[in-house]
């Protein structure tokens, strides 16, 4: 197997602000990997919260030792990956998915067994902004379920002014900013605004802290769910906060790709946990890759290609907050621009 590394630029179309941190722009990075006639596709985000940069994830993946001959050994291939960051392991795992499933001629979601007809629908990011900012954006957004970005300043006041505006199925992410006596206050007050659930209240690797904050809650009588998100990386992760949080966030680009998310996913119903599936800022490539997996899960996050001004592929269709998946064999994934497909001319014809 021949693999190679591509970088993979992304512009967002507005400035995408959460609580630890901004950004106009991404680095990610493109995997393609050759076999046989066929080109297998993946992608690696830099996320800056995890200290990747698409320098340090092109190094590690340039540097990768062979892969072997036998691409359909999928489990032996990726056990035996060197450590690195796990956004690249999961552009190695995507590549071979894809190159599997062309290889097969299927599309992944009915080589793992599922039906694309059962799909939740998505939610739309509003980042961090003003309040006024913030409500205007989610009138602006029509779609029925939000995913609202809340920081350490006044988070109230952006709610109220989102819930004014909007009668959607509402959602709030901390992102890891609130110290567990501030989110004890915090939250009883917020789940007034008629919530689903509440993502990363608290910092992560303490899930001490998120038992807590649960029975803190309980107590109360507030009945608004806990998610961990930046607490949870892998399945290990989520049998660690069994019985802290009703629920976690699996994201392809902190499992290191597919085959641990469903490790995860499966690790999750076993505790009998809920599962939202998400995406970092990831173009189409990485999202239809997680999406394969959505008829596993509870709730969707997967807006990452709708906040890019620059996504070079079309895979996963949004009719709305309704996404519908590609019934070509792998992925999914072609480049939208055939001459600018890195002069690959087999992975847009079958
Ligand atoms: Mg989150």
């Amino acid at each position: 197997m021949n693999l190679t590394v591509s970088p993979l630029t992304l512009t967002l179309k507005t400035t995408f602000r959460v609580a630890h941190g901004a950004s106009d722009q991404r680095g990610n990075v493109l995997v393609r990997l050759e076999h046989g006639g066929f080109t297998g596709y993946g992608e690696a985000a830099a996320v800056p919260y995890y200290g990747d940069t698409q320098a340090t994830l092109m190094d590690w993946l340039n540097a990768l030792p062979a892969l072997g001959e036998d691409p359909d050994a999928l489990e032996s291939i990726l056990k035996n990956l060197p450590p690195g960051p796990a956004a690249a392991h999961a552009a190695v795992d995507m590549a071979l998915h894809d190159l599997w499933g062309k290889r097969l001629g299927q599309p992944l979601y009915r080589l793992f067994g599922l039906s694309p007809t059962c799909l939740p629908q998505t939610s739309f990011t509003i980042s961090i902004n003003h309040p006024e900012a913030m409500a205007a954006a989610a009138r602006q957004s029509r779609y029925p379920i939000l995913k609202v970005k809340l920081g350490p300043e006044d988070p109230e006041s952006a709610l109220a002014a989102i819930r004014a505006v909007t009668n959607a199925r509402l959602r709030v992410d901390a992102n890891a900013g609130w110290t567990p006596q501030q989110a004890l206050e915090l939250i009883p007050r917020l789940a007034g605004y008629d919530l689903e659930f509440i993502e990363q209240p608290l910092p992560p690797g303490n899930a001490q802290a998120y038992r807590w904050l649960s029975e803190e809650l309980r107590k109360r009588g507030v009945k608004v769910k806990l998610f961990a998100d930046e607490s949870v990386k892998t399945s290990t992760d989520v049998a660690h906060y069994a019985g802290a949080v009703d629920g976690v966030v699996i994201k392809l680009m902190k499992t290191g790709g597919l085959r641990e998310a469903l490790r995860a996913i499966h690790t999750a119903r076993a505790h009998g946990m809920e599962i939202m599936l998400s995406c970092m800022v990831e173009s189409t490539l990485g999202v239809t890759a997680a999406a394969h997996l959505a008829p596993l899960c509870d709730y969707l996050d997967l807006d990452g290609p709708l906040l890019i001004a620059n996504d070079p592929f079309t895979g996963i269709i949004y009719n709305g907050a309704t996404l519908i998946l590609p019934d070509n064999p792998g992925l999914g994934v072609r480049f939208l621009n055939e001459h600018l497909s890195y002069r690959d001319n087999r992975t847009v014809t079958n």
